[in-house]
């Protein structure tokens, strides 16, 4: 609870636009503090969770560190920049080949993200973060990249919910227990033989059961049998930086510059509409040429103290 409040999640739009800010206010914040301890706390960066979310996000802050820092903050030292990425597996990308995962954990340490295994975070405060074994980290930005959780409407049986909220279906999606709700995506927990976790929460499941969905709702009313949901992997990918991400495609494994080609063309051709992409295309290859990604103006004040003060008005009965 107390980790939920203070660490910043990062799994809708606002909130990776909170995270935005909070990045750059805390460099500007940084700028006004005198001595190195003090500025510590708002330059270093501790994100729990070593899967892509947390790999993409240490490179992205790696990056900024190495090639914008210097440019846009000259008062600031790179080396005070601190970068950790936390997990308590041993290894980061768990969910990748081992020389993905190897791959990553090297590109990683080139870019000078410090990467600690085997850690379990106890807590934050808001100030520390503290792990299991004694170390810790002065920090005001502590980024939670770990698990994610469903969000189960009123009304779902609780014999039909799973670890995460996940709501347990049957091999065609239907809630357990239900004849007609369903349940597909990141929120369905369809347990099987070969799936004794359930399914991965990516886009490539919930678009599958979507589609398989839909068509099973249409055979169901006409009366016909219904076709059992069968996962088509097509592979994991995940960016690091420039010329560098992972890329897992069944036997086909790549890692460097061409995997950065497959994640750049795969994530460009599933962006919707076509000027979409080609603005997106026209900001990579901006990006690219200038190392910089775009203006990194403030336009909101954040402060995740209102929000965890909001949060705790809310949650106070009456
Ligand atoms: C930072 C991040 C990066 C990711 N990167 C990748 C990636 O590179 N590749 C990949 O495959 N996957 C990635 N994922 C995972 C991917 O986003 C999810 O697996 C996918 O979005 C799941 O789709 P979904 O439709 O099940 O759920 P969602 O996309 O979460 O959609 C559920 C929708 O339901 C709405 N909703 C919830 N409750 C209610 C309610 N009671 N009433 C009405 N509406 C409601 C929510 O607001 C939401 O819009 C990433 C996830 C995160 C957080």
């Amino acid at each position: 609870k107390e980790i939920e409040h203070y660490a910043m999640p990062m799994k809708s739009i606002p909130e990776a636009l909170n995270l935005r800010y909070m990045v750059l206010q805390n460099l500007e914040e940084a700028i006004l503090k005198p001595s190195k301890e003090e500025r510590a706390p708002f330059l270093s960066f501790v994100l729990v969770g070593a899967g892509p979310t947390g790999v993409e996000l240490a490179g992205a802050l790696a990056e900024l560190r190495n090639h914008v820092l210097n440019k846009d903050y000259p008062e600031l030292m790179k080396e005070e920049m601190k970068v950790y990425l936390v997990d308590f597996l041993p290894k980061v990308l768990g969910s990748f080949s081992d020389e993905g995962s190897k791959a990553a954990e090297d590109f990683l340490h080139k870019m000078g993200v410090e990467i600690l295994l085997n850690v379990k975070v106890e807590s934050f405060d808001g100030k520390e973060i503290k792990f299991e074994g004694g170390k810790s980290i002065l920090t005001k930005n502590v980024i939670w990249s770990a698990g994610v959780m469903g969000v189960v409407p009123e009304g779902v049986s609780k014999d039909a919910i799973e670890k995460d909220n996940r709501i347990k279906t049957d091999t065609i999606c239907r809630v357990a227990g239900s004849t007609n709700i369903f349940a597909i995506g990141d929120v369905a927990a369809m347990i099987t033989e070969e799936t004794p976790k359930g399914h991965p929460g990516v886009a490539q499941v919930a678009i599958q059961m979507g589609e398989t969905t839909g068509k099973n709702i249409y055979r169901l009313i006409k009366g016909e049998p219904t076709v059992p949901f069968k996962y088509n992997d097509k592979g994991s990918l995940a960016t690091i930086g420039r010329n560098k991400a992972i890329a897992d495609l069944g036997k086909l494994k790549f890692q460097g510059f061409f995997a950065w080609l497959i994640w750049m063309f795969v994530h460009l051709i599933s962006l919707m509409g076509g000027r979409n992409r080609v603005i997106v295309f026209i900001n990579w290859v901006a990006s690219y040429v200038t190392y910089n990604g775009g203006s990194r103006l403030i336009i909101r004040n954040f402060k995740r103290e209102e929000l965890v003060q909001k949060d705790e008005q809310v949650s106070k009965p009456d």
